[in-house]
């Protein structure tokens, strides 16, 4: 029998020090690694799911979210099916970066790209209340769908890249998908 898998490839991004290399570590070992290495550039992680019984393999794009990297965006950005923006629910700046990120993947990526807003460090803010009512107003704000994460309670990240396996890799009969992408990329 046939067997095909979809390859996607899928970007982090944020500003530097949100947690995307310590998600990634999070989900590819399964580990809290409190000391990870500044990225430089970037890194890439391919991890493998089910979506219907089908493997979908995600390309992951460990990028840095230093300014100076910024000029390289459209290189290490195209050709992504989905992109993750990062942000910290501790930052107070966090609106502001949601709005930049979001502007960047969408002039790189074109409006087909599926975003997922991940609200990371929930374990360090003190209020569940007040990190649930960020996640409620960006995505009403943006319209995009908002998970609260932590890589170091591991809370929602592998959920997380499952919602965004389930989003690129274009089952046919996939409703989540329906209005958010105008055609198969497969
Ligand atoms: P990046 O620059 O976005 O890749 O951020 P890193 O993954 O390098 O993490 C930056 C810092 O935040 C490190 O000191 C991590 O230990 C810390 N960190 C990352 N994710 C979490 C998290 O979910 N909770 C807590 N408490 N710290 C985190
Ligand atoms: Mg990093």
């Amino acid at each position: 029998m046939e067997y095909s898998v979809f390859r996607k490839k899928v970007v982090l991004c944020g500003n530097a020090g949100v947690g995307k290399t310590c998600l990634v570590e999070r989900l590819i070992q399964g580990q809290f690694n409190s000391k990870v290495k500044e990225t430089i550039g970037t890194n890439t992680h391919d991890w493998s799911t089910k979506v219907e019984n089908r493997q979908v393999v995600l390309k992951i794009w460990d990028t840095a979210g230093q300014e100076r990297y910024l000029a390289l965006a459209p290189i290490y950005f195209r050709g992504s099916a989905g992109a993750i923006i990062v942000f910290d629910v501790n930052d107070e700046n966090y609106e502001q970066s949601i709005q930049q990120w979001t502007e960047i993947i969408r002039n790189t990526c074109g409006n087909d790209a599926f975003i997922i807003l991940a609200a990371n460090k929930s374990d360090l803010s003190e209020s569940r209340e007040h990190v649930l009512s960020i996640t409620n107003k960006a995505f009403t704000k943006h319209k995009i769908q908002c998970v609260l994460t932590s890589a170091r309670t591991g809370e929602n990240v592998e959920n997380m890249f499952q919602i965004m396996a389930e989003n690129v890799a274009c089952p046919e009969s996939k409703s989540i998908i329906e209005d958010r992408r105008s055609g198969c990329l497969c």
